[in-house]
Parts: C-alpha cells; sequence; structure tokens
C-alpha cells in the first residue's frame, strides 16, 4: 500500500477515469449466460394437465412451476402460487390488496390510520420505498448478528396494534447478509401481536444465493407459525430472478391457505392469468431442487471471487483504519461496509467523482435517512473482476478522505 498522502492517492485513482455503477445487486452477464437455455424455445407449449399456456387462464400458475417452487421452498404446492416475472411487485400487491381490502377476517389496513411496519435496518430500500409510497409508517429495529433484536420487536408488536409488518430478509440479508437464527425464527413465529391481522413480510430472495461452502438452513417460516398457533402470520417470497433472469424470470408466494385463497381473490381481479410460457420455460430448465443447486453452484464459482477480492481490497487500505468494519457475508449478494459516524455520504459522493456509482448513503434505511450516516451497500455482482478490484480501491480510498477531512 502507498505511503503517499491519500489525497494524492485519491486523485491519482480519479485520474484513471473509471466508470462504474455499483448501485444495484444486478447479476452480471455471465451469470445470466448460465440461463440461455430459457432461449432455446419451448418443445411444447402445453401443461402437465394439458393447460394450453398460450391462453389466459390459470391464476395461481402452472402445476408443474407450483410444485419447483413448494420444493424449493419447502411447502405443499397447493400452497404456492407462482406469478409475476418478479417478486417484488407481489410484496407490493399483498401490502396493497392489505390496505384496501383487508386480510381474511379483517377490516382493511386502512380503516385505521397510523399503519406501521417494523423494518430491521439497515435492509433493503425497495420494501421501505413500498412502506413511504403507500403511506406505511416504519420503525426501524436494529438488526444483530443474527437477526433483528427480537426483545425490541416483540415489546413493540405486543403494545402497538398499528403494527401490522414487519419486512423480514430471513437468509443473507440485504445488505448485511445476516442470517436469523433458528431462535430468532420461532420468536418471530410465535410473539403476542396487539394486531391480530399482523403479517411478516418473508422475503426469502437469497434461499439458495450461497457463496459459502456451508448451505445455510433455517427453519420453516410457515411450519413454525402453524406450530406456535399462527397459522396465517407468513407470507413467503421468492423468486428465479438471481437464479434464471433478473426481472424475467418467475415469482413465488407461498403461504397458509387462508391467505393462498385470499390472495388468489384479489389477484384474480388484476389480472386474467399470468405468464404461464414463461412459468414452462422456467421449469424445463430450472426442473427441481437438485438442477437449481447445481445452477446456483456455478453463480457461486463467478460471484465468490468478487466477494473475495473486495474483502482483500477492504482488508489492505481499510484494515487498519479505526472505526471502519464491514460484513464478511457467506452468501446473497451485497457487503455492508460501516464507516465512522456522518462519512458514509460524503464517501459515496468521493467516490462518485471518481466514477464509481454507489448506492446512496442511507438507502438502506427507511425515508433515506441513515442516523448515523455509517452504512454503504457495495454490490459487487455486476461489474468484473478487474473493475471490482479497482472499484473496492476506490471506494476505500474515498472514505479515507472522507474521514480526513
Ligand atoms: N428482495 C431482496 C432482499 C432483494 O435484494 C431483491 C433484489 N435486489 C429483491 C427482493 C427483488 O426480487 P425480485 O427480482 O424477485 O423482485
Amino acid at each position: 500500500m502507498s505511503t503517499a498522502p491519500i489525497q494524492t492517492q485519491y486523485d491519482a485513482f480519479k485520474q484513471l477515469g473509471l466508470k462504474l455503477d455499483m448501485s444495484r445487486g444486478k447479476p452480471a452477464p455471465e451469470q445470466l449466460d448460465l440461463s440461455s437455455g430459457l432461449m432455446d424455445g419451448l418443445d411444447g407449449y402445453i401443461a402437465q394437465d394439458g393447460t394450453d399456456t398460450r391462453n389466459y387462464g390459470g391464476g395461481v400458475g402452472i402445476a408443474e412451476a407450483r410444485a419447483l417452487f413448494g420444493e424449493l421452498l419447502d411447502v405443499p404446492a397447493a400452497q404456492v402460487v407462482v406469478d409475476s416475472s418478479a417478486s417484488l411487485s407481489l410484496m407490493h400487491d399483498v401490502v396493497v390488496y392489505s390496505l384496501l381490502c383487508g386480510l381474511p377476517g379483517h377490516a382493511p389496513w386502512l380503516s385505521s390510520q397510523p399503519v406501521t411496519f417494523l423494518c430491521p435496518v439497515p435492509g433493503y430500500d425497495r420494501h421501505f420505498a413500498i412502506c413511504e409510497n403507500r403511506g406505511i409508517k416504519m420503525i426501524n429495529v436494529p438488526m444483530g448478528e443474527d437477526g433483528p433484536d427480537m426483545d425490541v420487536v416483540e415489546q413493540l408488536v405486543a403494545s402497538d396494534a398499528s403494527i401490522k409488518g414487519m419486512w423480514c430478509v430471513p437468509k443473507y440479508s440485504n445488505p448485511g447478509g445476516v442470517v436469523y437464527s433458528d431462535q430468532v425464527v420461532r420468536r418471530l413465529a410465535a410473539m403476542k401481536t396487539a394486531a391480530p391481522d399482523f403479517r411478516l413480510m418473508w422475503d426469502d430472495a437469497y434461499r439458495f444465493h450461497h457463496l459459502g461452502e456451508e448451505k445455510t438452513g433455517m427453519p420453516n417460516i410457515l411450519d413454525a407459525c402453524a406450530e406456535a398457533g399462527n397459522p396465517d402470520r407468513a407470507f413467503v417470497f421468492a423468486s428465479s430472478s438471481k437464479v434464471s433472469w433478473a426481472g424475467s424470470g418467475v415469482a413465488a408466494l407461498a403461504a397458509s391457505p387462508a391467505n393462498i385463497a385470499w390472495w388468489t381473490r384479489h389477484a384474480g381481479i388484476r389480472s386474467i392469468g399470468p405468464d404461464k410460457v414463461n412459468q414452462l420455460r422456467h421449469v424445463r430448465l430450472l426442473q427441481d431442487k437438485a438442477t437449481v443447486e447445481a445452477l446456483m453452484e456455478r453463480h457461486r464459482a463467478l460471484l465468490k471471487p468478487k466477494f473475495d477480492i473486495v474483502l482483500a481490497q477492504f482488508e489492505e487500505y481499510l484494515g487498519q483504519v479505526p472505526g471502519v468494519s464491514w460484513t464478511k457475508p457467506s452468501g446473497g449478494y451485497f457487503i455492508d461496509l460501516v464507516t465512522p459516524p456522518g462519512v458514509a455520504k460524503r464517501t459515496v459522493a468521493l467516490a462518485k467523482e471518481a466514477g464509481i456509482v454507489l448506492t446512496p448513503a442511507g438507502a438502506a434505511f427507511p425515508y433515506g435517512k441513515d442516523p448515523e450516516d455509517s452504512h454503504i451497500r457495495i454490490a459487487p455482482s455486476f461489474p468484473s473482476l478487474d473493475e471490482i478490484r479497482q472499484a473496492a480501491k476506490g471506494i476505500a480510498l474515498s472514505l479515507r478522505l472522507a474521514i480526513s477531512q
């Protein structure tokens, strides 16, 4: 590492004229190529049960796609709906149907104000955008190493009936890579809530997205809720966005039979049926859990070196800097770079001047407000290995310059 003053090092880096967008966790083109079989064309458009996938209907998805996600999520196929090309739209719609129409046996959330969600932080900016844009108040909950601080969560949900929901990314959370412990999962399933129509928005976006050798498991949230006497508490979401193609994949919602019936009723008003042709070609490609796991292994082979390079660069350029730390995720798509208080925004601005676009500082918090201004989300997946090596150095130099100013 150079001993030149940090301003000189930063200026030299800036001279390289880099142009990199690391603002979102997008799969790289080589990852998308792994699913190029989707372009090969279908050897027919008739589903197992004789459904012509080219036509309207089949609001819950074709049987084989429900079976596939049932196997992937460890849920009976009858409790799975396959719909849409990505899962965020399903999350959005669950929130909106709950606000407007109410959950089974309950009044619309909108009929009493405020409507509040708990948001473990740092968390996923698009979850928070759904709440902010649909008029739902958000309360930050601190995230620990094994999930949200459950003492805080239990106390809040037990005492405040306006708390109708909670965002959860249980495995390899965005951005901290946190994996919920078994105990956290069971406490979430069993906790007493003042709102009888409280729901866990269980976003299992990274269920198969391991970076390490160990394939982290977790109790099944639907079973845990049922065992605790709260069978309707969780909506589980997943998609093939980072398995096949992001935004052109298939998404699934899994829930209790009552919740599935509720969803089907409301989704049937929105659409005459999902893109079943896309579902069929995905089933042909992804086949079963073993095939998906083998594909994810190939993703891992492409992603892991990129994460390793960022971690190595951070170690080299930031290892000795007081107050700086970063997560070392065993899966998912992100690294959370933690800065001393008050310098994250400035770091992101300096990185931008040096040609590296990062997720805006604060984005991982409701309303875009990181109270400490100390978290930067690093998304290493999209750029090439060489670009990532450079970018991680540029981010580190930007942070050191921000601290020194
Ligand atoms: N949930 C989380 C936690 C994510 O990080 C992402 C993608 N960045 C999504 C959901 C989006 O999923 P989809 O493409 O299925 O809408």
